[in-house]
Formats: C-alpha cells, structure tokens, sequence
C-alpha cells in the first residue's frame, strides 16, 4: 500500500518539511519495520506553536463560525470516502483488525460531521443585572490548543479532540504516539484538501519526552489536551501548570459492568465480553471487571469462558476477533500482570491463530475468576485483553467494589430493576454509566471523561465546545 503522504513530514504553518531525524514505525501484526517517521524536537514544535498563532492572527482567526463548520463538513465527508484507505494504514500501524480499523475512520468522519453541524450553534446568553446595563456572554476559542494523543484509538482521539477545537476556532498543534502516527499525516492531508487555512492545524510527530514534553511545557500554549497513561497525564498537568494552562486529561480505568440476579445475561453477553477485548483491551474504557450477583456468577463465567475459547487472535488483516498488541514492550506490561494472576482461577483464553506472523505481538486473551476486589488484578489498568470476573452478594457491596479503584471512567448496570438503576446510576463513581449496555469508545455525541484518576474536564458531545472555550462576560452600562 503506498500512502498519498510522506511519513516523514511534518506540518507547519501549511507547510510539509522532513527533520533530520527520523523513528522506525513497527507494523506490530508482523514486527517488521514499515515506514519511518519524523522525529519532531523541540525547535519544531516551537515553529508550530508561533505558525498557529500566526493562523489566529490570520486568515483561520477571521473565519467565521459557519464557514468553520462547513470546512470540518467537508473533511468528514473526504474522510469517509477515504476510510477504505484510512483503515488499511491504520490497521497495519497499529494492529487492530480491518473491521475496527474501518469503525475508527468512520468514527473520525462522524466526529467531523458532529462538530462541523455545531460549530456555530454555541451561543452565549444575556444576564439580567443592574439597571442601565445589558450584560451577555461570548464564547471565545483559547488560542493555540496542544493535543497530545495515545496510539490506542488515533482517528478518533483526533476526531474528538482536534474537531472539538477547530469547531471552536482554535489553532492546533497535534503531537501523535511516536508508535502510531500515520493516520494523523493522513488526515491532516485530508483536512488540506478540504479547504483547511494553513496553521489550523499543524502535526509534529515525535517522541513523548522530546516533542511531547516540549508541547506540554510550551508558554505559548493555551489549553492542552492529553489521552494517555496516569503517570503522563500527572506529568503533562505539571508542565502545564507553570504556564497556568488549563487541561483536559483522560488517563484510563478500570470500568466494572454491574450484572444483578434479575439481568438479561443473553443480552449482556456480548456487551460483556467484547468491552474487555476490544482492540485487544488497550482501551481506556475497557471493562476489565465484571462483578456478578453471586447466583449467577458460575453461570456467567461459564458462559463468558465458552465465548472467550472461541475468540482468535491474529494478524490486522486477518480481521479476526484480536490483533497484536501494539509493541513488545506492551505485550512484556501484560504478560507480567497475567503471571500476577496465578493464584486465581484462570477460567479461559483465547487461541492465536496458526499463521500469526512469528515476529507479531500476540497474547491471548484471558479470563480470570476469583480474585479478591483488592487483587492487583481487580485493580490496576493493564491495557491489555484481560478481564477478571468477580462476584457479589448484594447491591451495597457491589457498589463498593465498582467505586472500590483509583479510577473512574464507564460503569454499567446490567438489571431489570428501573428503579436500581437509576438509583445506582447516581452512586457509581464514573464519567459515563450506562443502563444494560456498554459503549467502550462509542458514542460521538456522549460526552466522555473521568474522575479521580482516570482524570477531569469533558471531551466528545456537546459539551466538548465548552470545554475548548472560554467565557468572556461583557457588561455595558448605557444608562
Ligand atoms: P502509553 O504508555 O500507552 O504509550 P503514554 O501516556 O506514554 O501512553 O503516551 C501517550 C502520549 O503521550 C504519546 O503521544 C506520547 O508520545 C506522549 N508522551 C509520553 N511521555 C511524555 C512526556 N513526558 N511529555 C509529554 N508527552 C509525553
């Protein structure tokens, strides 16, 4: 497949440059180097800063609202004419199989659409106030906006990140996963064509402690935004916060699905277990526990078994149920969570395919029983396709358990009872509960983020507008 874009470039101010170095990307389905990416520094991601500034102060900065939106309108629809292609190069970068790949570009184009249709539908409102004054409000972009994004999801992260910003006005500066970059050259590409004014946004790919770190500490920056581990985010926060730079961080958990005595098992089923094997579990929404009513915990875990002995695990372009992990050192991060498990009950794996190339990163997923709540298992992120199943005797002590982690992104009640629901809905500690289902990454419209330390402030929705704003309150005194 030869790309429409040089891997090797990188984005300033409507300008497409090689660095003088370069980082090797890894297809991860066969361990094989495929292209080579810029390796962007600290001078580069300076050039972008001061080219995004210069759209502001341009021709981005005086474009409308509705002329914001129809640009983001038209990138969505090339970007989903093109999710074929989007979906071939994402696939072999990061190793999920076609299918997913192919949900992912479109996710990308729906997020386009979603933002483009609400770019200029934020309004302010007038405050009434003293006589004499008429007082209203304005919702102003930040400025230059940092995105700094995982190699997990990119297209969507980009979507709901950069589409959010853009639709708001913002210049963007996007420094993609050093092991995940080639989408967002693509779409960057894309956005050019579709009529994006240069240093709207611009694309710095790089390593986190070089690029990243140079982003995130920038004084010229103006809101961040970071996808990632905890102890990135913890770092990415510190940097921004000498500069007094507001953050947006989404940083992972440990999401529970809730399944009472009286739950519809048929239909959870595969909510169940495709929640925790998605993308092979390097999901930040992944739910990797399943808590169960004690009544139905054996006929659950036979079942989830039954399902997981016959997933496959292979090559992207094999579209089977798993891919690769994304690198060796990942699969090196879950393998040692999973030889933490052997005092568990290991219920099921999944299978690799015979002819998984030797050189991929394969793991097949796992399925543990009987781990105590407090199990490093039960408690830490692993990024990876295993799940624990743990049981429960009653709706109080499966709230603790839920609520029981560092963490706090997606829950799920699995239950016939209306009234459960809601009052569970209100108890459980996370960003995004839902009432017998599960949308791990779905759900364009949703908005999305944590507490605790799966993180703060909102992005997907709506809401992601006020997020990658600013309020101004004016007040005029006319007497
Ligand atoms: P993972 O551990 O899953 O690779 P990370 O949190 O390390 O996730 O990476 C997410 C993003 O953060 C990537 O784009 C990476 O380059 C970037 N990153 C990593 N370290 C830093 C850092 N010190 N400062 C800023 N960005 C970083």
């Amino acid at each position: 497949m030869k790309p429409w874009y040089d891997a090797r470039e990188i984005l300033i101010g409507g300008q497409w440059r090689r660095t003088s170095a370069t980082l090797p990307v890894e297809n991860p389905s066969t361990g094989a180097e495929m292209a080579e990416i810029a390796r962007g520094t600290a001078a580069d991601i300076d050039e972008a800063v001061a080219a995004a500034q210069a759209a502001l102060a341009g021709e981005w900065g005086s474009t409308t609202a509705a002329e914001r939106g129809r640009i983001l309108l038209r990138i969505g629809q090339m970007v989903a004419e093109r999710a074929g292609e989007l979906a071939a190069i994402e696939a072999a970068d990061v190793g999920k199989p076609l299918k997913q790949a192919r949900a992912d570009a479109l996710a990308l184009a729906r997020y386009m659409e979603f933002y483009g249709g609400a770019a200029d539908k934020v309004m302010g409102e007038t405050i009434p106030y003293l006589s004499g004054y008429t007082v209203y409000t304005l919702r102003e972009p930040h400025g230059v906006t940092g995105h700094i994004i995982p190699w997990n999801y990119p297209m969507q992260i980009i979507g709901r990140s950069v589409g959010a910003a853009l639709a708001m006005g913002n210049a963007c500066v996007l420094k993609p996963a050093e092991e995940a970059c080639l989408t967002a050259l693509a779409f960057a590409r894309i956005a050019e064509q579709a009529g994006l004014p240069p240093g709207a946004l611009n694309v710095v790919p790089g390593l986190g402690e070089e690029a990243g770190a140079a982003l995130s500490s920038h004084p010229g920056i103006d809101h961040i935004s970071f996808t990632g581990s905890v102890q990135v985010g913890s770092l990415i926060q510190a940097a921004a916060a000498r500069n007094v730079v507001p953050v947006t961080l989404e940083l992972g958990g440990k999401s529970p699905q809730l399944v009472f005595a009286d739950a519809d098992l048929d239909a959870a089923l595969p909510f169940l277990v495709n929640a925790g094997i998605q993308n092979a579990g390097q999901t930040c929404s992944a739910a990797s526990r399943i808590l169960v009513h004690r009544s139905r915990h054996d006929e659950l875990l036979t079942r989830m078994a039954e399902r997981y002995t016959q997933l496959q695990v292979g090559p992207a372009d094999a579209d089977l149920d798993l891919g690769p992990l994304i690198s060796a050192r990942q699969k090196e991060i879950v393998e040692g969570f999973i030889t933490q498990g052997t005092d568990l009950e290991c219920a099921a794996t999944g299978r690799i395919v015979d002819q998984a190339p030797k050189g991929g990163h394969y793991l097949p997923p796992t399925l543990f029983a009987g781990a105590a709540p407090d199990h490093v298992l039960a408690q830490q992120e692993i990024f990876g396709p295993v799940q624990v199943v743990i049981p429960f005797d009653d709706e109080e002590q499966a709230v603790q358990i839920a609520n029981g982690t560092d963490f706090g992104l997606v829950a799920a009640i699995w239950s016939a009872d209306g009234a459960r629901q809601m009052r569970l809905a209100k108890r459980l500690r996370a960003g995004q509960v839902f009432l017998n289902n599960y949308g791990a990454g779905g759900g364009v419209e949703l908005p999305f983020g944590g507490v605790g330390k799966s993180g703060h402030g909102r992005e997907k929705g709506f809401e992601a507008l006020y997020g990658f704003s600013v309020l101004k309150t004016v007040a005029a005194h006319h007497g």
